[in-house]
């Protein structure tokens, strides 16, 4: 079957190989793919940036159909149609597995990176952690909520957003939209949408968003404060550190501030603000099965629909060079079902 492995260079890129996987073994499940998102966490795979891992198959955004279960698999029969994520599995038996914090497992695998991905015609999975796609829900745009969707859906629990609340979205791409929408449309808050292209404020409206501030507009943070008397939480998707540290000045009393996205740096408190205003600073990372088939469930309902195009799988290293220029609007799915 053909698969998008990493080179041995490691250079960014994957090559489109013929591979042969292993027999599946006890509580697998072998699952052929449908389609699988392309994310820019595959692009640092591809390039070494969380350590080298030449001859791996790439992809955690895919979803697909089972063909084949091991016998003791009771939770999943063939023609399912099941998720492969970022989070492939975690111990089962440390405190975080115990206590519904699984994706904290010390121990965890990453589809993609430590076990072999769904960028390829065919995968396994171990059955008790491949989430089932609900009928209903289209298989383009589940792929994108394998990933984006269950971050910010966990990362506006994370934040405590409560209906008719106030939550500030920083970054309106691939995870600022689906930030918007599950914000208004899922937990019944409004939004103020904060980037710098007019075109993705555009789109935040569209999504929900009822204050829209470009960023190069003067001070985000005062004009925050100003219009809305401050937010309740602030969801940070832009890999700036600036916008981290403007946005702890455009919380309210009690406000939480919620860091998804992942720039280098270090980001600046202030100190004043965080003690008398009693402010929390809190980071958010994907989010576990029961996130992850919450995240599902409002899809199938329609609530919320990732921008989403499909591709071919021999078109993978273009797309990498399009997500570098940053020519890209919503999300690039490869098509396996051609
Ligand atoms: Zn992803
Ligand atoms: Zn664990």
């Amino acid at each position: 079957m053909k698969a998008a492995v990493i080179r041995d260079s490691v250079d960014g890129y994957v090559d489109i190989k013929d591979v042969t996987l292993r027999p599946i073994t006890h509580g697998e499940a072998l699952v052929k793919m449908e389609y699988c998102g392309l994310c820019h966490t595959d692009l640092h795979v591809a390039a070494g940036d969380f350590g080298k891992q030449p001859g791996r198959i790439i992809g955690h955004e895919g979803v697909g159909k089972v063909i084949q279960v091991a016998d003791d698999v009771d939770n999943l029969k063939i023609g399912d149609r099941v998720s492969i994520a970022w989070f492939f599995k975690g111990c089962g038996h440390c405190e975080y597995c115990l206590t519904g914090r699984e994706t904290l497992c010390r121990n965890v695998q990453n589809s993609g990176f430590t076990v072999d991905g769904a960028m390829a015609e065919e995968c396994i999975v171990d059955a008790n952690y491949a989430v089932k796609v609900p009928e209903g829900l289209d298989p383009v745009e589940a792929t994108s909520l394998t990933c984006a969707g269950v971050t910010m859906y966990k990362a506006l629990k994370v934040g405590e957003t409560k209906p008719g609340q106030w939550v500030e979205v920083v970054g309106c791409g691939g995870l600022g939209n689906l930030a918007v929408q599950y914000a208004h449309n899922v937990f019944g808050a409004h939004v103020v949408a904060v980037d710098g292209n007019p075109d993705k404020l555009a789109a935040a409206k569209k999504d929900g968003a009822e204050v829209l501030i470009n960023r190069h507009d003067g001070d985000v943070a005062e004009q925050i404060q100003k219009k809305v008397g401050g937010v309740n939480n602030a969801q940070i998707t832009a890999v700036t550190p600036d916008a981290f540290t403007q946005s702890v000045n455009a919380l309210r009393p009690d406000g939480k501030l919620v860091a998804v996205a992942l720039p280098q740096g270090d980001m600046q408190l202030n100190i004043a603000k965080t003690v008398l205003d009693g402010i929390s600073v809190q980071g958010s990372l994907v989010g576990t099965r029961q996130d992850l088939a919450e995240t599902f469930q409002f899809g199938a309902e329609g609530l919320v629909h990732p921008i989403v195009k499909t591709r071919r799988l021999d078109e993978v290293n273009n797309i990498i060079d399009e997500m570098k220029a940053n020519s890209i609007v919503g999300r690039m799915v490869v098509d396996f079902t051609k």
